[in-house]
């Protein structure tokens, strides 16, 4: 089998999607993670595309190491290896369609047929009673995890910051009903993190996300040395090294890979391999294949056992459905899908209608 076109398609001007097409008249469908789209799809189309073309897709770790290779003149990280997340696991739906079997089988045996999610809110513009009412309306419909977004990633150490407030609103609401999360995407110098944490503590928040600079690993081991709740890390760490590093200089208690940053299933499949034993929480925004692959993957591990992030704001792929499928959600979990490969059935031709073009 030859590789015969691959192709970045930006789907509502926002979603990142690689087709693959091969001479078989298999086509691979695979998903990049949503940030910088046109980046991603000018990587996919002028870096990637002509390394791939006429290459046999079977051979999924070859094709991996040559992009990686190809990116690290001017990365790796960030974008290029989110565009290669799209190419690689794109291919691996065409090796898992070719075969006729679901993810999970390839990867062992399926011992979970349900896995259970977690709230992720997004907003940062919401006033604490506002929060706290979304959280209720979860709490009811079954979630027992919640994710607050808060303070300001680009103004560090923010005067608006009403993290402690929100927290607070959201217990006077539920009280301990409902674990809730603290996620401030590097919102804070280590002093402020560290006094913002203490408090936390007292709210008994079950874990406090990327307290400081995804960089300042230094900051993050004092941040964890100081606090008693869970730190979390590992939503910008794209290879197994980097998870090494992470863990050996910032000390996180909650590692968060996420195979759409991963640089695919190819390098996601040794990441959690490598961090056999550790705590981890799978970071996951995108509700399609991502959400699907992860699905795939916690169902043959028995040690994960916290539970999938899952992105509640309006998404327009599933307001207005690009798949002819799609997973099945109840009070709090989602179930694993067990048709061929990722378990999804898109459309191409709506996803080529809604493909925007700059
Ligand atoms: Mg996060």
């Amino acid at each position: 089998m030859k590789i015969t076109e691959i192709e970045c398609l930006v789907i509502d001007g926002e979603y990142p999607y690689v087709i693959i097409e091969t001479d078989e008249g298999i086509t691979g469908i695979g998903e990049c993670f949503r940030r910088s789209p046109w980046v991603t799809k000018s990587a996919v189309d002028t870096i990637f595309r002509d390394a791939i073309l006429s290459v046999d897709p079977s051979n999924y770790e070859e094709i991996w190491n040559l992009l990686y290779n190809i990116a690290s003149t001017c990365g790796p990280y960030g974008s290029l290896l989110t565009a290669i997340s799209g190419i690689d696991t794109a291919i691996w739906d065409i090796n898992l369609k070719r075969e006729g079997v679901p993810l999970h089988k390839k990867l062992g045996k399926k011992i979970k047929n349900s896995i259970p999610i977690y709230a992720s809110s997004m907003k940062r513009d919401m006033s604490p009673e506002e929060e706290a009412d979304r959280a209720s309306f979860f709490y009811e419909e079954g979630f027992l995890f919640y994710k607050m977004h808060s303070a300001y990633p680009e103004e560090v150490d923010s005067p608006r910051d009403k993290t402690l407030k929100t927290v607070e609103a959201i217990r006077n609401k539920l009280d301990n009903n409902i674990e809730i999360m603290v996620d401030v995407n590097g919102g804070y110098s280590a002093k402020k993190a560290i006094e913002v944490g203490h408090v936390l503590e007292k709210f008994e928040v079950f874990q406090f996300e990327q307290p400081v600079h995804v960089t300042d690993l230094e900051g993050l081991k004092r941040v964890t040395e100081s606090l008693s709740i869970p730190i979390a890390s590992g939503e910008c760490c794209y290879t197994v090294q980097d998870f090494k590093n992470l863990i050996e200089k910032g000390k996180p208690d909650i590692l968060q890979p996420d195979v759409i940053k991963t640089g695919g299933i190819t390098e996601f499949r040794k990441i959690i391999s490598f961090l056999n034993k550790k705590e981890i929480m799978i970071h996951n925004t995108q509700p399609l294949i991502s959400t699907a692959i992860h699905l795939h993957f916690l169902s043959i591990n028995n040690s994960i056992k916290l539970p999938l992030e899952y992105n509640i704001e309006q998404n327009s792929l599933i307001d207005n459905p690009i798949t002819k499928n799609s997973l099945n959600i109840q009070s709090g979990n989602i179930l694993v899908p067990d048709d061929n490969s990722f378990g999804l059935d898109f459309d191409i031709s709506i996803m080529k209608k809604r493909a925007k073009i700059i």
